[in-house]
Parts: structure tokens; sequence; C-alpha cells
């Protein structure tokens, strides 16, 4: 059975890479001014789905994902990276790596598994300016009277095929690029190499003067350069469709001369409590805040799992606690029921995941799995055992069994007597000291509950 996914440009589910022995992928990666929030680790669970599934059916994956530390401007046109500098009073590279760092962290912890590559902007700007200089020569590209390159939309007859944003539907003036930048010629043009003009940090020599690269053509400069100039699938978050999928499409096969991506894949954004995540609105969930918790961060995969990629998706703490009682319950059900290794492939959950990767109905399916009566255990340990090559749950990690150290014990016994006697402020010194003890301890409906740190 092949895998195939929507194509949010043909606009219908499409066979990935068909007939391919190997399959080349690249994932939009993150802009590494600041913590990635967990609707970003949605969208890069995502192409780590992907990755698995396809390696499941017996096809190798190159999957490249770029780092973005320079050129990815806020909405008042000033650089995001350079602007959290500022505001951290820091060196913009020395900032950009730690967050860089503590993305692959939040990979780690979630069971990503790692691209083979993870360019960064900063040190590809040659790459860029090469496709920069092509794009001139090809006449796809100008220099603005403010000295910064731009591309030329109308040179690229196909543009808005993805995101169904034609030329003559976009409005000058209307703000689909943050920048409103003065020296273009056509107002839906985007910059490539952008003058310095003030700026002193993070800017580069090119044959246009001192400047740093746009956003977009960083893209397409590494995805056709490590990718061999064709990628079989594209993977980024719905946001990035338009202005900057459509651009990169623009800029890429105006150099390849072909449909130089044969797959754009999207996955719908998250939402948190109902809300939009957003720094002003204080609604920014990091992996971090789960785990302090006491939330194992496998449970953030299980629930993303529960949902369907291509559906938006609301996270709730309650969602979050309950995943992580079906985990525990679920790696405690794979001890009882043996000890194999032995892995079996279950038709029905392969089928769910060929079908537009639906993992919720994949789930559903361990779920009957794990009730039904007339399986043997060895072969629901076995089906297990197989799912989690994509689900990757740690479902045979071993429980470690710890014991309470009695000093530990008399602390939580006493602030259950606390909480019975209200007294909030006794117990909220109990749970630090408890803390210090290594036990991270919440409150629920059923009492009070602890997860060793
Ligand atoms: P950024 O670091 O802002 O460049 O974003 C990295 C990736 O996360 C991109 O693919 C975005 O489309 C994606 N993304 C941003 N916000 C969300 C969200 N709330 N839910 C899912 N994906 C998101
Ligand atoms: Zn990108």
């Amino acid at each position: 059975m092949p895998f195939a996914m929507y194509d949010t440009a043909s606009r219908e589910v499409k066979t990935i890479g068909a007939g391919k022995k190997h399959i080349t992928i690249y994932c939009c990666g993150p802009t590494v001014y600041r913590d990635a929030h967990v609707g970003n680790l949605r969208t890069f669970l995502l192409s780590d789905l992907i990755q698995r599934t396809i390696k499941l059916t017996g096809v190798s994956v190159a999957l490249v994902q770029n780092i973005t530390d320079v050129g990815h401007m806020a909405e008042d046109a000033s650089d995001k990276i350079l602007n959290q500098a500022k505001r951290e009073n820091r060196d913009p590279f020395e900032l950009a790596r730690q967050y860089e760092a503590k993305f692959h962290k939040d990979l780690n912890l979630l069971n990503i598994e790692p691209a083979q590559l993870y360019p960064r902007a900063s040190e590809t700007i040659e790459l860029m300016q090469t496709m920069i200089s092509q794009l001139i020569e090809n006449k796809n590209a100008y220099i603005g009277s403010d000295s910064t390159v731009y591309f030329s939309a109308q040179s690229f007859q196909s543009y808005g095929a993805i995101s169904g944003n034609k030329l003559d539907s976009l409005q000058p003036g209307h703000r689909y690029e943050f920048i409103d930048e003065g020296g273009k010629r056509f107002h839906a043009d985007w910059a490539l190499w952008k003058n310095a003009g003030s700026r002193t940090e993070m800017i580069w020599d090119s044959p246009w003067g001192p400047g740093f690269p746009g956003w977009h053509i960083e893209c397409s400069a590494m995805s056709l350069h490590y990718l061999d100039n064709h990628i079989d699938l594209h993977v980024g978050g719905i946001d990035l469709r338009f202005p900057h999928h459509e651009n990169e499409r623009a800029q890429s096969n105006s150099i390849t001369n072909t449909e130089s991506v044969s797959h754009w894949v999207h996955g719908e954004h998250l939402l948190f409590e109902g809300r939009k995540m957003s720094k002003s609105s204080e609604n920014v969930l990091l992996l971090s805040d789960i785990i302090e918790k006491g939330i194992d961060p496998l449970a953030l995969r299980l629930v993303f799992l529960e949902n369907r990629y291509r559906s938006q998706m609301d996270l709730t703490w309650d969602s979050l606690y309950s995943a992580n009682t079906t985990l525990k319950r679920w790696r405690k059900k794979l001890q009882e029921w043996g000890t194999s290794q032995i892995s079996k492939s279950d038709d029905e959950f392969v089928s769910a995941l060929m079908n537009d990767l639906d993992t919720p109905r994949a789930i559903q399916r361990l779920r009957l799995i794990e009730k039904d009566p007339s399986i043997t255990n060895e072969m629901k340990r076995a089906i297990f055992v197989f799912s989690d090559q994509i689900f990757a749950l740690d479902l045979i990690q071993e429980e470690i069994v710890r014991e309470m150290p009695l000093h530990i014990e008399k602390l939580l016994k006493e602030r259950e007597m606390a909480r019975a006697e209200k007294n909030w402020s006794r117990s909220d010194v109990l749970r630090d000291e408890l803390e210090k003890e290594g036990l991270l301890v919440r409150d629920t409906g059923n009492g009070q509950e602890w997860d060793f740190i």
C-alpha cells in the first residue's frame, strides 16, 4: 500500500515519491530567537512521523531542516534575532546558538529523530548569493532604487499555485509581507538581499553592497543545494503556505526551470486552552512547562498523535494529564504482556498511517487491540512494539521502580495533613522541600500525586 498525503498545491491526497527508493524531505526549521513552543514542536513532529512512515515502507529518507539565525523579520521590519539579542544585551550569534541547542534538546525529549543536516542560514550566505546572482542574470530579480535586491513576482508565471493567492488578487498596500520596502518596482516583489543601511551586526559583503539575506531565499538555497535540486516533500506549518512557500517556490523553480518541490505538506496550527499561542496574551506553552508539572514529555507526543495533522487542534492540560495516564497504563500493560521483543505488523494500523497519516485512527486501533479478549497478550505486545517504531512512545521502556525513602514519605504525609487542615502556606513550604528532595508534587481531584524528577 503506497503512502499518500494531502498536497496543498494540487489540493489532493497524492502518493509520496511514487516508485522511488529514496525520498528527499525539507522541513522549515526554527527561528532561533526564543524557545520553540509546543505549536512549533507539533510541526517538527510532523516531519518525524512522515520520515518514520516512509522508512517503514522500506524507502530511505534524507531530511534537511534549516536553522534560521538571520533574516527573519518581525512586524516592525527589525530582525527577530537582533531584537532579542538587544533585549537580553547579548551577542546575537551566542543567543542563536543557545536557542538552537535548546531546540535539539526539545526534539530529543519528544523522540523526534534528527534530520541528516541542520544548515544554518548565517553559514550558507555564499549559497544564497550565488542563487541571487543567477536570478538577477535570468531577469527574475533586480537591484532596487534602495540597493536592495528584489525578486520580480511578475517574472514568475504561476505565482500563487500553492496558496491560491495569484498576483492579480494581491492588492497594493496589503500587508502580506511584513516589510514595506521602498525600492521595489511592484508591490508583490520581495527582498532577496537587503541593503544593510544603518545596520552594523549580522551583515555580510556582497556584490550588491553589505547586507543580509531575506528569509525566503534561505530556504530555496539550502533545500536545492543540500537535496540535489529536487525536494520530494516539503513540510511546514500552515502559516508558511503564504508568502514564505509561495516565494520559495518562485525562486527555486526559476533556478531549476522545473517544479522543484513535488509535494507540499502543511500542518495545521495548535491552540492552547482555546486560544492562539502568543507572547502578548501570555499564552505560550513550552515543553519545559509540561515537564515541570510532572507530565512525561512523550504524553505531548501522544496528544499530538491523537489529533490529525491537518486539523487545527486545541491542546489542554486535561488532554495532557489524560495522555500521561494512558502512557503509564500502556507501559505497564506491555510489561504484563511479557518480555518478548518480537514485533508484529498490523494491517489496519499501517493502512491508517498510509492514508494521509491518520494517526487518530491508528491510536483507535491500538485501543481496540488493548481491550480485545480474543487477542493473546503475546500478540498484543508484539503489535504495540511494532507501533512504537512510528509512535516512539518508549512503550517498552522498563519502568524505573524506585523506593520511596522514609523521610520523603514523612514529608508527603505531613503535606497531606496540612492540606486537609487547609494550611496552604505550610503545604507550599512542604512542596518546595519535596522538590529539593527530587520529588515533583501536584494536586489533583484525587489528592496529591508525585513523580521523581
Ligand atoms: P518559527 O520558529 O516561528 O519560524 O516556526 C517554526 C515552525 O513552527 C514553522 O513551520 C511554523 O509554521 C510552525 N508554527 C508556528 N506556530 C505554530 C502553531 N501555533 N502550531 C503549529 N505550528 C506552528
Ligand atoms: Zn522555509
